[in-house]
């Protein structure tokens, strides 16, 4: 269950609820928000109706929500409307559908400009670029660090873009964060839980991909990592899942989105170019993100793919890229209508 504590509730009463919950055999996590203090209970106390009722019953308390999942704060049981994550204007989980596009590695000043001047031009709302990259093998270009994350700086300046790079370990949160616009988690990364739990120290909006055989429920109990470390910024993106299937990089699980839209009140973007990882099937799977009610894309643009560090096959040409925009337009309108129609209540969060 989910305790809201009244605005201005007493730090006795916050320790009192606690002490109310352990009596009843929950253990209790309890979140100190900018405006009010929420407590999640866990565990399988034994009189759940009976807590609950007495629980709603002592002082400072709004509220009491039973919540099912194992993930409380993450879940749509215990919040019904979406969270809005504002990053430079734009909100991911309104009603504006969000485009990320870059290269895979910064490679360059030059490729880095190319690329965010030509994706800024095509309508992208954001760009992303590796300055940290996380390769499977060690013999691989790992990634420009800190020059890098300045190149990124260079280009959000030039084009107004804000940036969206990777972080790889807890000791590089702080550097990272200094540059970086949102903060992405990658799918090899979606379990390190220290890393998970430092990002809980900042505010600073995380993009949180899936892992590469990670469930639905691994991915939002790592969601939940973050949030109940006093992060509540965090978003998800879809990235394609490990199956026998090797035709495609991965195999793009779309239904996770309507599904997370079911479970959690997390924004929720799909990446079609990690998913495939072929270049002629990213507007299609952009088109399918769409329509399965996505919040937004994110896809690998490169000046010269064939010349890529990493991950040219998926990366789309800026002309590519460009048509691929025109070509969702109608696909968004709808979007919109649906959005709309739906008049889904929103938190918006300043980040
Ligand atoms: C990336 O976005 O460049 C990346 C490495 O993706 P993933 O973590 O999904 O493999
Ligand atoms: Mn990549």
């Amino acid at each position: 269950m989910i305790i809201s504590m009244r605005l201005g509730a007493t730090q006795k009463e916050i320790d009192h609820v606690c002490e109310r919950l352990q009596e009843f055999g929950y253990k209790a996590h309890p979140i100190f928000g900018v405006e009010r203090v929420v407590i999640g209970a866990v565990g399988s106390g034994e009189n759940k109706e009976q807590a609950m009722e007495s629980i709603e019953a002592a002082p400072g308390v709004d509220s009491v929500v039973a919540i099912s999942h194992p993930f409380k704060f993450v879940s749509r049981e215990g919040r019904a409307e979406k969270s809005v994550i504002r990053v430079n204007g734009h909100g991911i989980g309104g009603n504006e559908f969000i485009v990320f596009a870059g290269p895979c590695s910064v490679e360059s000043e030059s490729q880095l400009l190319e690329t965010a001047e030509a994706v800024h031009k095509a309508g992208a709302h954001i760009l992303r670029g590796g300055a940290f990259k996380p390769r499977t093998s060690p013999y691989d270009f790992q990634g420009l660090e800190e020059e890098g994350l300045k190149l990124l700086r260079k280009a959000k300046e030039r084009t107004g873009l804000a940036v969206c790079t990777e972080v790889m370990s807890a000791s590089e949160v702080d550097l990272v964060a200094e540059y970086a616009d949102i903060l992405q988690v990658g799918a090899r990364n979606m379990q390190n839980f220290n890393l998970l739990k430092r990002l809980g120290k900042t505010q600073r909006p995380v993009m949180l991909k899936r892992g590469m055989s990670s469930t639905i429920k691994e991915f939002l109990l790592s969601a939940e990592y973050i949030v109940t470390s006093g992060n509540p910024n965090v978003f998800l993106c879809e990235r394609g899942i490990r199956t026998f299937e090797t035709y495609t990089r991965n195999t793009l699980d779309l239904s996770a989105v309507p599904v997370l839209e079911e479970l959690t009140h997390l924004p929720i973007i799909v990446d079609p170019s990690h998913a495939t990882g072929k270049r002629s099937l990213v507007p299609a799977m952009s088109r399918a993100s769409v329509a399965a009610g996505a919040d937004g894309l994110m896809v690998e643009v490169h000046p010269n793919p064939e010349k890529a560090f990493s991950d040219g096959p998926q990366s789309l040409r800026p002309a590519d890229f460009a048509k691929l925009m025109q070509e969702l337009r109608p696909y968004i309108d709808l979007w919109k209508v649906a959005r709309t129609a739906a008049q889904r209540p929103a938190l918006v969060r300043n980040a």
